[in-house]
């Protein structure tokens, strides 16, 4: 029985097919995303909202995805009532939501982790303090598909390197933008980040407002959640926590919201 080729779009998920030994082979998924997430199940990789999958996702897959996607949401639409043919409104909605998803609220989950340089902070005049850095988030409850909007405070004891200011805010808002739980969020940050920089000693606070909770349900308008995640002196000594969260009150102060 030979083996039909794959079509062109699935090139990306075949790559290197031959090497990982036949599980590939003969396989005649015609579409993209359902091929992709074969190979997943294969590896037992978990793809929940709030994981990165880069790894299987081809920045070239983009257009395809999109495509398919845009498929889906009309078949959404259709399913909920809502005329796409003659509805101006409603026309591209289906194509709007597909490049949305991937492109901007769950962008997080198919782009790598941005590339944070590291520099070193190793001198007899390194920096020893403690150093908090304000990250706007938006993101997405991954129950609802709602917005979630917020703030995290990052805190750090420098380690023997130092990341640029802006990447704190980058990596936040990489592990921000996919189907998340606040929970869960504040652990991705504190974990990636200290990966990035190193440090033991990493502390993440959270406060957001959820889509979720003001927008349906309970339609609570003034609702506040609030997540914190201490790592290392952070947790192990009073002091360093008290001066994380007598920052937090100054930049408050500072820049109230
Ligand atoms: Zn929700």
């Amino acid at each position: 029985m030979s083996n039909p080729t794959p079509p062109d779009f699935l090139r990306n998920v075949f790559a290197g097919a031959e090497q990982q030994g036949d599980d590939d082979k003969g396989y005649q998924e015609s579409n993209l995303a359902d091929a992709i997430r074969f190979k997943m199940k294969r590896d037992n990789k978990r793809f929940w909202a709030g994981d990165n999958i880069s790894e299987y996702v081809h920045f070239t897959d983009f257009d395809h995805l999109v495509d398919e996607a845009t498929v889906a949401f009309e078949k959404v639409l259709d399913a909920l009532l809502i005329d796409r043919e003659t509805d101006p409104n409603s026309k591209g909605t289906a194509r709007r939501l597909a490049k949305m998803y991937f492109n901007e609220i769950m962008a997080g989950r198919y782009e790598p982790a941005p590339d944070a340089t590291a520099f070193p902070n190793d001198s007899e005049d390194r920096y020893e303090g403690m150093l908090v850095v304000r990250s706007e988030l938006r993101s997405m409850c991954s129950h609802h598909h709602q917005p979630v909007s917020g703030v995290a405070y990052i805190g750090i004891i420098a380690a023997n390197k130092l990341i640029g200011l802006s990447k704190y805010t980058r990596i936040a808002q990489w592990c921000a933008r996919r189907g998340t739980l606040q929970e869960e969020l504040c652990n991705d940050i504190a974990r990636e980040i200290m990966k990035a920089t190193d440090s033991d000693n990493v502390a993440v606070y959270i406060q957001a407002i959820h889509g979720c909770c003001e927008n349906r349900g309970i339609m609570a308008h003034s609702s506040l959640t609030q997540t914190t995640v201490l790592k290392g002196s952070f947790k192990d000594d009073p002091h360093t926590k008290k001066e994380f969260f007598d920052n937090i009150k100054l930049q408050q102060e500072f820049a109230p919201r």
